[in-house]
């Protein structure tokens, strides 16, 4: 599973930066004007609402995502879902961004702080770098759908490896890994989400069972 970025702004702290100060919540900031409406990251349900700004963290929204990840936004100007609300990736209408924190609406300059955790009952302190899984759309000329290595693209995903694993209607599945993670998951995404470039590429017999997964990741690895 691949997220949707919360908004089409750029990131002013990425999560290395969270790490070098040692942040409690290691995520990434997003530069949200103050009341955008957010994106829902990907298919998953709310698990966790906190309307109060209390806390360095303030209004809290916590989702648990149908891949097993868990996604938090926080600093939040508004919650509109309830727990257990599901939603669909790219929905609206979920939360407002704010600058919520130590009681304040407005206690820090407004952005959207966003974290990624691999499953639920992590530590807040540990959690992936949720923008290296983001998948944007290419404006380059999209390849053929039965042929997406064909041509070469400019390689957008450095920190990802990435392998076909097969077909589904018509179009190609990857197999994703994420690099330089101490302990990298697969991920599986969909037809032309990803445009594989120069990153590399490898095809596998499709398997969709687990074990087939485990096999070709730890062929890879
Ligand atoms: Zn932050």
């Amino acid at each position: 599973m691949s997220y949707i970025t919360p908004a089409d702004v750029g990131v002013s702290d990425d999560r290395d930066a969270h790490l070098a100060r040692d942040s409690a919540e290691p995520g990434t900031d997003y530069k949200t004007a103050y009341g955008t409406d957010l994106r829902a990251p990907g298919d998953g349900r709310v698990i966790g609402v906190d309307h109060s700004n209390d806390g360095p963290e303030g209004r809290r929204l916590t989702f648990l995502m149908d891949n097993g990840e868990v996604i938090d936004w926080i600093h939040l100007a508004e919650i509109t879902v309830k727990v257990n609300t599901r939603i669909r990736a790219g929905q609206l209408g979920i939360a407002l961004s704010g600058a919520s924190g130590f009681g304040k609406d407005r206690h820090y300059a407004p952005h959207l702080h966003v974290t990624r955790r691999a499953r639920i009952g992590l530590p807040y302190r540990t959690t992936l770098d949720f923008e290296h899984a983001i998948v944007r759309p290419s404006t380059a000329s999209t390849p053929s759908p039965a042929d997406p290595a064909a041509t070469p693209k400019k390689k957008e995903y450095p920190d990802m490896f990435y392998a076909i694993v097969g077909e589904q209607d018509n179009a190609p599945w990857y197999l994703v890994i994420p690099q330089g993670n101490a302990k990298p998951r697969a991920v599986i995404l969909g037809a032309n989400a990803i445009k594989g470039g120069d990153a590399p590429v490898i095809e596998f017999k499709w398997d969709a069972s687990i074990q087939g997964l485990k096999g070709a990741v730890d062929g890879i690895l």
